[in-house]
């Protein structure tokens, strides 16, 4: 990874004191009406010229209203899914994929939802709101020729997304080998998994995998996690990784790192190869990015 290249990336364009007002164009659920997880695709659009971005960059979106000090409310932060050219390809329009949250207040036992997820779960077509960015140097891919393992857990795969977009866009040359392993509860969370499926079969050197963790068991009888299914594709996640250009993607759930690094260091003992090792190198060369929230 070039670091004088990846600190040219733009950054913060919109602030929270300035934020570029944006229009809904289209909100669509992924997940099925009666699934318990609420999770939407959202398409932004705005004025040419007005806002760009790199894959892997994140948007602030202002929550309406103010806190019980009458302040603004703080942005929430929320992956770009659409590659940099947007999501119709004209640079007016990206995509996020928003799961509404709610949380509990442990005292009480009361489930509250979350301020800005349901406020963008529930917008209409049309709407206006308030987004600022672009936010984020870390996760932004600077050569799509490089191998990749992306490993990604629910709305973690947004980012993954904006990079199978950009691939899809690029000549076959420009394009590395890609490993995606994706995790989520069920087959219905899986979101964008007919879409990627179907980029699979006219991109030979992509490869997509997914661990569905209340559906799947693992052959000592455990749950399907994510990490599970990297370890089947052991081989190819380290044919790719062992190539000194590899970039490494984690994304999604806080505390995905460990059972992935977890993972890691078995493929490795499986292969002859070092973990601790080539995850020092791919951390001193910037090679290893992580995203979890
Ligand atoms: C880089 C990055 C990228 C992200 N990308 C995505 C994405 O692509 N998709 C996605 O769905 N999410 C994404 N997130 C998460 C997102 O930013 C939000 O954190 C999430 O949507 C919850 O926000 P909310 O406003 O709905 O919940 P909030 O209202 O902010 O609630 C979240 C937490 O705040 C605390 N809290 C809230 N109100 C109170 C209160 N009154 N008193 C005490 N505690 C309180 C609670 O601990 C609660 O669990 C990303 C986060 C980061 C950092």
């Amino acid at each position: 990874m070039d670091l004088a290249l990846q600190a040219q990336i733009p950054v913060n364009r919109y602030r929270p004191s300035a934020p570029l007002r944006v229009t809904l164009q289209s909100i669509e659920r992924l997940t099925a009406p009666d699934s318990p997880n609420d999770v939407r695709h959202l398409v932004l659009r705005w004025q040419p010229g007005e806002f760009n971005w790199h894959e892997g960059q994140s948007v602030g979106i202002v929550p309406p209203g103010v806190n019980a000090k009458g302040r603004p409310h703080p942005v929430r932060l929320f992956s770009i899914a659409s590659a940099s050219d947007g999501e119709n390809g004209d640079g007016t329009t990206l995509a996020l994929t928003i799961k509404r949250f709610f949380w509990t207040i442990p005292e009480t036992g009361e489930v509250l939802p979350g301020l800005c997820s349901n406020y963008l779960c529930d917008a209409k077509p049309g709407d206006q709101m308030w987004m600022t960015g672009p936010v984020g140097r870390e996760m932004v891919p600077l050569d799509w020729t490089a191998p990749m393992v992306l490993v990604a857990t629910g709305t973690g795969i947004a980012p993954f997304r904006a990079f199978l977009q950009q691939r899809s866009r690029l000549a076959p040359a420009q394009r590395g080998r890609c490993l995606v392993v994706f995790g989520a509860q069920t087959a219905d969370d899986l979101s964008y998994r007919a879409w990627m499926d179907g980029l699979v079969a006219t991109d030979p050197l992509l490869h997509v995998v997914y661990a569905r963790s209340r559906e799947e068991k693992t052959s000592d009888g455990r749950r399907m996690y994510v990490q599970d299914r990297l370890r089947h594709h052991g081989a190819v996640a380290w044919e790719l990784l062992a190539d000194p250009r590899a970039e490494l993607y984690l994304c999604g759930l806080k505390g995905m790192e460990d059972g992935i690094e977890a993972a890691l260091a078995d493929i490795a003992r499986q292969h002859g190869g070092d973990w601790p090792g080539l995850r020092q190198r791919l951390r001193d060369e910037h090679r290893l990015r992580i995203e979890v929230y």
